[in-house]
Formats: C-alpha cells, structure tokens, sequence
C-alpha cells in the first residue's frame, strides 16, 4: 500500500508513520529526516537545504523531488511505503503523481491528519527529537526510549519559527487536500485524540 501523510507540522505524522511501519513493514520516507541527515552529514545537499530549514521555509522543489525520486527506488520502498512530509504544494504532487505512474506503482491513499493550530503551537514547542534515530518524543524524555539517543529541540521547533511553519502549511500544503479529494483518494482522522486513538481510525480508514 503506497500512502501519503498530509497534515500541518505537529499533527503526528512521524508518529503514525512510526506505528505504520512497525505494524506493517512499510518503508518509511520523511523528507524532513532526509534533509536534516543531509544536513547533519554536510553534503552538498545539507548545506543549500539548512538556510530554508532553519527559516521554517520550503527547501527548492527540485533539491526535494530528486531526493524523493531516488529513495522511491530502493527495493523497499516497491512493497509499499509512507511518505511523511512529502509533497508540501501542487508542483510536488504532480511530479510524485507522474513519477509513481512511470513506476506503475501509483498511491492508494492521501491520509488527512486534522488537528486545531492551538493544539499544533503547544504540541511543536513541547517536541523533542532523537539526535540518532529521528524519534520523535516530547520534554518529558530525556534520552530516546527507542535507541537511547540524545533528545533535542529542533530549531525550527522553536517559538518564532513554528508560526511561520503554520503559514507555510495553510498557503503552500493545505492546497492538496482539495486535489488529493479531487484523486478520490483522500481520507480524513480527527488527529485531536490520544494516539490510540488515532492509531485504531487509521487502520480502519486504510482497511489495514
Ligand atoms: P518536517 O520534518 O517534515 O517538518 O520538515 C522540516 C523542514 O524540512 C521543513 O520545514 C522544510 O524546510 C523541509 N522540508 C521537508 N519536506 C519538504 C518538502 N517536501 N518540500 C520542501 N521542504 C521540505
């Protein structure tokens, strides 16, 4: 099953996309953790992508879509895979579109994870990631409970980033939930519950 998560920053992508592939096998493709290993290992890649990352800014689509286009190739991703984060506006989604059609392995889903700003602002500010494996927690960890990686706040995480990031979304993201609806493939979740919660209408929705 090849499905798209949309949904503002914060709205638990990374966390449905974790409990997704541990339940399923599913290849997991955060654009947003690609980038920021690009980053962290300084590859040509890190660098022109860190200035629009730490901004709260969209990286340049092509610096993305080549990124996205080389991780669809890897054998895992042909036995279904998650993309978290990806695409962020129209010009991503049709290239995906094109590009999985060339690949005769189209997406089923387009998964809308809704959930109120207010929520998101508190959510963002109070989100720690693992340095190491990506994991996404909040301040009460301390170290990873998944690897036991260092736990840190992203800077875009911060307060004077997170509204902008919020912006990004509602101008350049939010957009694809009309054409994902269009496709007939959107389905929608109440992203405002427990994570158990959500969780459980996921599967239901993918008939998982
Ligand atoms: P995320 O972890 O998905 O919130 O992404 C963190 C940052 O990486 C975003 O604020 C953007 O700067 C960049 N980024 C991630 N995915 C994309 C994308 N599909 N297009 C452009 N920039 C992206």
């Amino acid at each position: 099953m090849n499905i798209v998560l949309l949904g503002a920053p914060g709205a638990g992508k990374g966390t449905v996309a974790q409990e997704l592939v541990a339940d399923f096998g599913f290849a997991h493709i955060s654009t947003g953790d690609l980038l920021r290993a690009a980053v962290k290992s300084g590859s040509e890649l890190g660098v022109k992508a860190k200035s629009y990352m730490d901004a709260g800014e969209l990286v340049p689509d092509q610096l993305v879509i080549d990124l996205v286009k080389e991780r669809l190739q890897a054998d895992d991703a042909q036995k279904g895979f998650i993309l978290d984060g990806f695409p962020r506006n129209t010009v991503q989604a049709v290239t995906l579109d094109s590009e999985l059609g060339a690949m005769g392995n189209p997406l089923d889903a387009a998964l809308l994870i809704d959930v109120e700003p207010k929520v998101i602002i508190e959510r963002l500010s109070n989100r720690r990631t693992c340095r190491a494996c990506g994991f996404t927690g909040n301040a009460s960890h301390e170290v990873c409970p998944n690897c036991g990686g260092e736990m840190y706040q992203r800077d875009d995480d911060k307060p004077e980033t997170i509204r902008h990031r919020l912006d990004v979304y509602e101008s350049q993201t939010a957009p694809l939930v009309e054409y994902y609806k269009g496709h007939s493939i959107l389905k929608e979740v109440n992203g405002d519950r427990p994570v158990d919660e959500v969780y459980a209408d996921v599967k239901a929705l993918l008939a998982l």
